[in-house]
């Protein structure tokens, strides 16, 4: 185990260790590692790790956090794409003997044949632990982490992420809300969401020039509503909410779906007890999908 005065955590061991390999910031890998032990506290807590659990965390950086979770968790399989990362992940987590660094895009790696592996290597067993997913994310890519991680059905059973605060916003945003859209209605079917704490700049180097929050999603075990065609239901979500200020059956309308034309929509959110001329930030999930299925069988 490290004390902490030498943890990564610590900004000046931080700052002499990207001295000492000489290692420049990418930009283009949204690369703002952390520097503060209060945040990762946070987000250790919120993840609510035992040592029986596989962490998956993408992007490891130069292993600040990947320390804590080396130290909460039973395994941690750390994906980073940057490989000049690499030669300083390998000095930064030498203590720990839990921990596989895996130089790949998250996006483009098979993360159910590492759990797999893991399983078989048996540095895990799911009828003892949870896979969980924790991550200070590389913001560019946050959408598409997160919605490939919950439509592919990775058998995680919680996602804690660190993101810019107006995307925790959008994932946690109820139905009437600016922030209320398609994300929102998205990442809900999949998981509930709670929003663990805001983050202000000054907690990274570089500083981000935005602010950030640690948002937890733990994944329903059954989706908490029925629809008879979820592709559907996300299409047609997509479609109200394309252009904000439209009604949600012009939305609908405009969308060209085959069978599906606004003066239908217009009849069944009147069937349903809505006001025809709604917007989409207005309904609810379960209004979502009643509306997918009265449409597929108008
Ligand atoms: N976890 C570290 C911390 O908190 O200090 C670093 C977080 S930094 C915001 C994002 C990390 O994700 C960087 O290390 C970056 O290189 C890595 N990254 C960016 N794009 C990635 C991708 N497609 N796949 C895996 N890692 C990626």
């Amino acid at each position: 185990m490290i004390p902490d005065s030498e943890k990564l955590s610590n900004p000046q061991v931080t700052v002499s260790t990207i001295k000492k390999y000489n290692f420049s910031f990418q930009k283009k890998f949204g690369q703002n590692f952390l520097i503060d032990s209060h945040v990762i506290e946070k987000i250790i807590r919120a993840a609510e790790i035992t040592k029986e659990d596989l962490i998956i965390e993408i992007g490891p950086g130069i292993g600040t956090m990947t320390q804590y979770l080396c130290e909460s968790a039973g395994h941690v399989i750390a994906v980073e794409i940057d490989s000049n990362l690499l030669s300083i992940l390998s000095e930064t987590l030498a203590a720990y003997d839990n921990v596989s660094v895996i130089n790949q895009d998250i996006l483009k790696c098979d993360i159910r044949g590492l759990i797999d592996e893991a399983e078989a290597k048996r540095v895990f067993d799911h009828n003892k632990g949870s896979v969980k997913v924790v991550a200070n994310l590389p913001y560019y890519i946050t959408t598409p982490i997160i919605m490939g991680l919950l439509e592919n059905h990775v058998p995680a059973a919680s996602i804690t992420v660190m993101v810019q605060k107006e995307v925790a916003e959008r994932m946690n945003a109820a139905p009437g809300g600016k922030d209320y859209g398609a994300l929102s209605l998205a990442v809900q079917y999949y998981a509930d969401t709670y929003l663990a704490a805001n983050v202000p700049p000054n907690c990274f180097i570089p500083r981000p020039g935005v602010g950030s929050a640690v948002i937890r999603l733990t994944k329903h075990p059954d989706p908490p509503v029925k629809v008879k065609d979820e592709k559907m239901m996300f299409r047609l979500i997509r479609a109200s909410f394309e252009q904000r200020r439209k009604t949600l059956k012009n939305g609908i309308g405009n969308a060209a779906i085959e069978g599906i034309t606004k003066e239908k929509t217009g009849e069944i959110l009147t069937a349903m007890g809505l006001d025809e001329n709604i917007r989409g930030e207005r309904l609810s999930l379960a209004e979502f999908a009643e509306l997918t299925d009265r449409l597929l069988e108008a």
